[in-house]
């Protein structure tokens, strides 16, 4: 019995509760990316991405579930946390991540732009650091990345008709 990670069926479970978050974002016209994170198989922490209604760059996702989490378990360690993100985390991010000590990582589309977990760097594996992430990637992800790429096809839609209507 694999007893570090959760079975296919959970991860999918709470990665669908992390999508449910991203489409908060996208009705708020912000960039669709949701996270959870879960501990003991509950989820106490919850985010979407607020960064253009709050005009605060903090305002990711997984910082949001992050910091939900610590109010709930009254501790900033989250040691035996799992985070479920639609997107592969930045570097501030994977930072709080790894401050939080979260034990394991479940994200769905790899972000080629700014990803520091497998992307550009590789932050939550690096043996330099004094905590490290069992990271799960491509969970859900053709659902994740399809949920950003048709975001940003509707932006570019609407710059351009914003445009013929001068
Ligand atoms: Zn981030």
């Amino acid at each position: 019995m694999e007893k570090n990670n959760s079975s296919l069926l959970a991860q999918q479970k709470f990665m669908r509760m992390a999508i449910d978050e991203a489409q908060q974002a996208k009705i708020l016209n912000e960039v669709p990316i949701g996270a959870v994170v879960v501990h003991d198989g509950q989820v106490i922490g919850r985010g979407h991405n607020m960064r253009e209604k709050f005009q605060d760059v903090t305002y990711h996702a997984e910082m949001l579930a992050i910091m939900e989490a610590c109010t709930n378990l009254h501790s900033w360690r989250l040691e035996d946390c799992d985070l479920y993100v639609t997107l592969e985390p930045c570097i501030m991010c994977s930072g709080a991540i790894i401050n939080a000590r979260i034990k394991n990582v479940y994200y769905g589309a790899p972000d080629p732009k700014a990803g520091a977990v497998d992307s550009l760097y590789h932050l939550l594996t690096d043996s330099r650091l004094n905590h490290q992430v069992n990271v799960y990637s491509g969970i859900l992800g053709d659902e994740c990345s399809q949920m950003l790429k048709s975001f940003f096809r509707e932006i570019r839609r609407r710059r351009k008709e914003a445009r013929r209507k001068k």
